[in-house]
């Protein structure tokens, strides 16, 4: 078995069915299948064996889904690296993981060519779009392989993909997947009722794929699915693309979210096919999500997950959405209940499991968990043990078994000896009308130690003063949790995962102040 056997296997199945549409290209399954296969062989003679670290860099297009098809094929030690990284990110990760080729887009060649040309000059690029000047071009390595079946077989424990994430957690390390991992997160997403795609159903990703929430799209291949990327997320290009390629799955962070409600052609939108838009990546709040299910109906879900659990632990069904919003107004704060396959557990510091309604760290375990950081022993030994993803989330269980995530442990703010959390107060603002987006940390405070600050952008031609938005969110929360600070930003900043950036903010907020 290898990750990309499967995509030969769906290629039996529906050769003619379409797989892949970027911007006017289109693949069918028969035809990603061969141009897998050849750009796989072409890897595969230029020395990419498995375990090879091969990076790719660059914006969403077809010719980055194809290859990274074709690393599966080949075993490659797949590293994807997000666009938004600096270039000295850029070089850490390629002299750290040690990769051998890079596949980048016109845009990022500079930037690899200097890395290359002074630090790594043995490795081969790759240019998968526009004019490759003296570098090898996509098409010219595309037509060195052969269009027929590639099969490398792999063990389920060999690492299949370097996951550098450091939006959450502030420093740049790579989370090991095994090729175990990722064929468990396909069947997750084959057996998870509401992300589940097959023949006919259209998936659009409209974030970057190298994120390991992008990964998602290989799924699809699994099923039959088709996919469709977007260069880059623009909400009128998101809302044309959903509708022109009729989507039934879509998948948004909820800062995208954020744009696609204030869009002012949402409403006017067929929409109809949708039957699954899963929310995830970053805390959304009930607000918010009663917004999207007017928008579009009452098929929105939610998924909690992180790079280090390859994809999401829990689910919040659309049902359990319907209910939150009909009859059970705090289930819309819950991230739902441990999917197939997975264990989740929170516990106090000493590692005891907690009853239901006490907040603790979350963990879990499960066949996608992953085991290890790249080259990173004391990282590894915090954050897996015995088997357990420690997750870094703070939460609780309902009696019923819904989980509750409250902050990231980082994050929280104590004041005056009280834990406040920042998703707790960011849900209250999201409740008043003015509020287009809103980001709250914790500041020094003489007497209270911490107190509560709230950045806040309101909505074009709203106004609202930090008073107002106190008394508002007086009746909602205890004193403890107000945010006596409220400033009024242009914009919120984003991380290189298009999060809300909550550590540039804090630092804003802190600077000067001695305790950062
Ligand atoms: P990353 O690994 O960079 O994608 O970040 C994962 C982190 O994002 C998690 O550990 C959570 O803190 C947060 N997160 C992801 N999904 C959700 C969700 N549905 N609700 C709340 N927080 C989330």
């Amino acid at each position: 078995m290898n990750l990309g056997s499967y995509l030969t296997r769906s290629a039996c199945h529906w050769p003619e069915a379409e797989a892949l549409v970027s911007g006017d290209r289109r693949w069918s399954y028969l035809a990603l299948e061969r141009e897998a296969n050849r750009l796989a062989s072409a890897l595969l003679a230029r020395g990419c064996t498995p375990g090879t670290a091969v990076a790719t860099l660059s914006g969403n297009r077809g010719e980055l889904v194809v290859a990274e098809m074709a690393l599966c094929k080949t075993g490659c030690l797949r590293v994807p690296v997000s666009t938004r990284l600096a270039a000295a990110e850029i070089e850490h990760v390629l002299l750290d993981a040690r990769v051998r080729l890079v596949l980048v887009d016109a845009a990022n060649l500079p930037t690899v060519r200097a890395i290359v040309d002074s630090r790594a000059p043995d490795c081969l690029v790759v240019v998968l779009d526009g004019n490759a000047g003296d570098a090898l071009g996509y098409a010219a390595l595309l037509a060195e392989g052969d269009p027929g079946p590639v099969a490398v077989d792999l063990d389920e424990d060999s690492p299949a993909v370097l996951n550098f994430t450091s939006g959450s957690t502030g420093t740049l390390k790579a989370a090991v997947q095994t090729v175990g991992n990722r064929l468990s997160n396909m069947r997750k997403l084959a057996m998870n009722p509401q992300g589940s795609t097959g023949p006919g159903s259209v998936y659009l990703a409209p974030g970057p794929i190298t994120h390991a929430s992008g990964m998602g799209i290989l799924g699809c291949f699994f099923r039959g699915a088709a996919v469709v990327v977007l260069p880059a997320f623009d909400t009128e290009a998101y809302l044309d693309v959903l509708e022109r390629e009729r989507v039934t799955h879509t998948f948004l962070v909820p800062v995208m979210l954020n744009m696609v409600l204030a869009s002012p052609t949402a409403r006017s939108r067929d929409l109809s096919r949708l039957s699954s838009v899963t929310i995830g990546g970053a805390p959304v709040s009930p607000a918010r999500l009663r917004d999207a299910v007017e928008l579009f109906g009452p098929v929105v879900n939610q998924g909690y997950g992180q790079g280090e659990t390859t994809s999401a632990i829990t689910f919040l069904t659309s049902e359990d959405v319907l209910r939150g919003i009909e009859s059970d107004p705090e289930l819309l704060l819950s991230c739902g209940r441990p999917v197939f396959d997975t264990e989740v557990r929170v516990v106090d510091d000493g590692g005891n499991t907690l009853p239901a309604g006490e907040v603790g760290q979350i963990l879990a375990r499960g066949p996608d968990c992953v085991r290890e950081y790249f080259h990173a022993e004391e990282a590894t030994a915090e954050t897996f043990r015995d088997g357990w993803v420690r997750t870094g989330d703070l939460g609780f269980f309902r009696r019923d078994g819904y989980l509750f995530i409250v902050d990231r442990e980082k994050d929280m703010i104590i004041s005056g000896g009280y834990n406040v959390y920042c998703t707790e107060v960011e849900a209250a603002l999201y409740e008043h009308p003015a509020v287009f987006e809103t980001c709250v940390v914790g500041v020094p405070d003489e007497r209270w130690g911490e107190t509560v600050k709230a950045f806040v952008t309101l909505r074009p031609g709203a106004a609202a003063t930090g008073d107002e938005l106190r008394e508002f969110c007086a009746t909602r929360l205890s004193r403890v949790k107000l945010p006596r600070i409220v400033e009024f930003a242009e914009r919120i900043p984003r991380n290189r995962n298009g999060k809300i950036d909550r550590r540039a903010l804090r630092r804003r907020a802190w600077a000067g102040s001695e305790r950062q």
